[in-house]
Parts: C-alpha cells; sequence; structure tokens
C-alpha cells in the first residue's frame, strides 16, 4: 500500500470519470484549527467511491452547525447540490449560524466538480477573469496613522493593490474626551468570549456577560465620537494615505458600536480620502437606517458578511442602502447562493467584494465564485503573516496568493488534491485532541424539520 496521502491522490484520480450517478455520501468528519489566523472547522465530505469534498465552516463558528446535518445528507449524491442544499438551508442562520450549511454546500461542488472532472467556476458559467484580486486586511493596532501606513506600504510591496484597515472606536477608546460612553460600558469591549471548558458557575457567568456585551446592537450602546475623536480618525487616515498615497483602494472597517448619526459624521469627514468603502457601520438588519448613511455620504456603503442567503441582501438593494456588498461564503449559503447574491447586486448596480478569514479551502471557494461573477472587485486575505497557512494544502499554486492574485487553476473542484494532516495537527483548537475523528453519534439525529402544517 502507498502511504495514506498517495492513497487518496490516487482514488481522487481513478473516480474522477466513474459514475455519478452512483455516487452517495458516506460520511462527513472536521478538524478544528486555531491561529490560520482565526479558528475553523475544516470539513470532509466521503462518498462510496473513494472521492471526498473539502469544506469549511466559517471562522470562529461550531463545527457543531455542519456535523448536526449529517443524517440528512447520509446515502444521499453530492451531486444533487442545489436539491440538497434547499433541504438542509432551514438549519442555518446569519452571522456564523449560516456556516455549517455553507461549509457543506461547499463540498458538494468540490465532490460535483470531482466526480465529474470539471473545475468549480466552470459549472458556475465560467470566467469573467482570469485571476483573483485579492484585498489584504490589516488590524490597525498601533495608535499612529503613520505606523498604520507603513504596514500597509509593506503589503503594497508584496503585490497587494487594494487595501484594507480599521479605523473607529478602538483605535481612540484610550485618548481622553474622544468617546461619549455610558460608565463601564467601554471597558467590556476590550474583553472577548473565550471558548474553551470553563470550570466554575462564574466563569460561566462572566463569559455569559460578556457574551451578551457583545450582543447589544449599536443603536443602543449609547456610544458616541466626539469631535476630538473625530479629529483623531481624520487625523489618523490623513496620515496614512501620506504614506501610501491617494492611487491604493483603501477600505474602512470596525467603526465600532456607535450609532447611524456617528457614522454619518465619520463618513464626512474622511470623503476625501476616499475610502473604497466603509464596512459594517451598523447592524446589516437596520434596512432605513442604511439607507439614510448612503444619503448623507458620498463614501460607498459596505455591508454583507453576516448575511444568510440572497433575501437577506435583497432589502438593503432595494433601498440604495449599499454601494458594495461583502457577503461571505460561509455565511451566505456557499458558492451558488454567493453567485446568486453577486448577480443580484449587479441588476442594482452594487459591485461585490468577498469577506474571507480562513484557510485555502475557504480562499478556493470564493476564488471560483469571484471567477465566475461579473461584479466581483476583491476577496479578502487575513492571512499575509501566517507563515503556515498554504501548507494546509495540496496541488494549489505556492503560494495561493501571489502578487495581491489567485490564480484558480483548472482542475476539478475546488482544485485542491488533499488537506495535509502533519500540518493540520499542529494548530489544533484547544481541547480538540485529533482530526477527522469519527462522528458516528451524529448518523441518527432526528427530527420532523416541517415548518408548516
Ligand atoms: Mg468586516
Amino acid at each position: 500500500m502507498p502511504e495514506a496521502d498517495g492513497a487518496d491522490e490516487a482514488l481522487n484520480r481513478v473516480n474522477m470519470h466513474s459514475k455519478p450517478s452512483d455516487l452517495r455520501i458516506i460520511d462527513m468528519r472536521v478538524a478544528e484549527i486555531v491561529g490560520a489566523p482565526f479558528t475553523s472547522a475544516l470539513l470532509k465530505i466521503y462518498t462510496n467511491q473513494g472521492i471526498v469534498g473539502l469544506g469549511e465552516v466559517r471562522d470562529g463558528a461550531s463545527a457543531t452547525y455542519a456535523l448536526m446535518l449529517k443524517s440528512r445528507l447520509l446515502g444521499e449524491n453530492p451531486c444533487d447540490i442545489d436539491r440538497l442544499f434547499r433541504r438542509i438551508k432551514q438549519f442555518g442562520g446569519h452571522g456564523r449560524q449560516g456556516g455549517g450549511v455553507s461549509a457543506v454546500e461547499i463540498a458538494l461542488w468540490d465532490l460535483a466538480g470531482k466526480a465529474y472532472g470539471v473545475p468549480i467556476y466552470q459549472m458556475l458559467g465560467g470566467r469573467f477573469r482570469e485571476k483573483v484580486r485579492v484585498y489584504c486586511d490589516t488590524d490597525a493596532t498601533v495608535p499612529s496613522g503613520t505606523e498604520t501606513g507603513k504596514r500597509l506600504k509593506q503589503r503594497m510591496e508584496l503585490g497587494f493593490t487594494f487595501l484594507k484597515m480599521d479605523l473607529g472606536l478602538m483605535q481612540i477608546a484610550d485618548v481622553p474626551g474622544a468617546v461619549v460612553s455610558p460608565a463601564g460600558s467601554l471597558e467590556g469591549y476590550r474583553d472577548h468570549p473565550r471558548r474553551g471548558a470553563l470550570k466554575t458557575i462564574e466563569e460561566r457567568r462572566v463569559r455569559n456577560a460578556v457574551y451578551d456585551l457583545h450582543n447589544v446592537p449599536h443603536p443602543f450602546t449609547g456610544l458616541h465620537f466626539s469631535d476630538k475623536g473625530l479629529d483623531f480618525l481624520e487625523q489618523y487616515i490623513a496620515e496614512v494615505r501620506e504614506v501610501i498615497g491617494m492611487d491604493v483602494p483603501l477600505a474602512i472597517d470596525h467603526i465600532g458600536h456607535i450609532s447611524v448619526q456617528n457614522g454619518i459624521r465619520l463618513a464626512r469627514r474622511i470623503e476625501e480620502y476616499v475610502p473604497a468603502w466603509l464596512e459594517d457601520v451598523i447592524p446589516w438588519q437596520y434596512t432605513e437606517q442604511y439607507q439614510r448613511l448612503q444619503d448623507a455620504t458620498t463614501v460607498p456603503i459596505c455591508t454583507g458578511e453576516d448575511i444568510y442567503l440572497k433575501e437577506g441582501f435583497e432589502p438593503l438593494l432595494r433601498s440604495g442602502g449599499v454601494s458594495v456588498i461583502h457577503p461571505d461564503l460561509l455565511t451566505s449559503g456557499g458558492i451558488l447562493e454567493t453567485k446568486k447574491i453577486g448577480d443580484m447586486a449587479q441588476d442594482h448596480g452594487v459591485s461585490m467584494a468577498i469577506h474571507m478569514a480562513e484557510s485555502p479551502i475557504a480562499a478556493m471557494a470564493a476564488a471560483h465564485v469571484a471567477t465566475a461573477t461579473e461584479n466581483f472587485m476583491a476577496l479578502e486575505y487575513h492571512s499575509a503573516d501566517v507563515d503556515w497557512w498554504d501548507d494546509i494544502v495540496t496541488g494549489l499554486p505556492k503560494p495561493l496568493v501571489k502578487n495581491g492574485f489567485i490564480t484558480v487553476p483548472d482542475k476539478p473542484g475546488l482544485g485542491i488534491d488533499d488537506v495535509v494532516d502533519e500540518v493540520i495537527s499542529l494548530h489544533l483548537r484547544p481541547g480538540v485532541t485529533d482530526i477527522w475523528q469519527p462522528t458516528d453519534h451524529w448518523d441518527d439525529e432526528y427530527s420532523w424539520d416541517r415548518t408548516w402544517s
């Protein structure tokens, strides 16, 4: 017997042109990793013909969102992507709750592509572009715009042609007089709910309190930027532009949990620095507030990474409240749904950027959609500083993101040959002891799921 990697690869080749009609799902397993730079669960869907489909549960989400779907998929032909998606889509939701359905949908496309020997972008209608523009996100953790500008300049020297940075609450939270805040509320945002096993009731109580604080929607936080705070933020972006120049697109994220009125004030202050977009100023659900925000500024307003399904984007697009949409394939419902979302946005004269903060599996899923959707603008990339990111998989160009672009190979499915267990095993989520563990306990999960009588 050849070694395991070689065997998988050989099986993939043997079965590419075998019998798609007889292909059946027989198992589903996960490998949960951290530090890529985020936490995510890589997903494998196994078949009776030896080919394996790869998917990924969104950054920060629970693998349970995918595993609970297993019993509803076993025995099915994975090539019936849309039919199976419609069966399971009721078990997804906005934000990370869309992570399970989306992970499965991507793995089904990978399997269908491998079964028929066709790249995913081709099954979506073919290419609009030879390579996919990638934008490099850079967390602005330093209080100096000039320093952040230098970091962004380094990204440009690596070949990136599109940038994003933070500009908002967390840069001025420690500046006296910059933020108006109800006593105690600002401190809570510095802490994040931690994963992992908790030992005492008190530990659980503390985590729940932090969790609740982070779930207060923007209009109800009572946080406001003062003129001093806005001066600081304007100065910050001015310094960044001073270093990187005006020619390169620069998107803005992580404004903070502030009101739409503060969003308008900030947007107007930074118009002259021509941001590519201002992202998630307020929760995407507030359609009328988005409309007010976009009407009040020339900065393109953007949201979408937490919206599940096409119908979630529809009111925003109809209202004119957004100029750029920003779905994450691992929340939106996966590959076909994001293609549909992009096409719908195009009908409204709105372009599509794609949010992505996971492994090369998620990156390739997004890159296939980006290749096959006309109004695509740029795909997010968070892992420029993670030196093992490319080593998670085999079969792709290395590095995958080269000179600021991804070139999608002309290979079946996602285009990935395999995942590298040795690399994944070095980055297990704390509390997880192994990868691709049996999930038999999900085989018989069942309920009468119909939502009408
Ligand atoms: Mg964002």
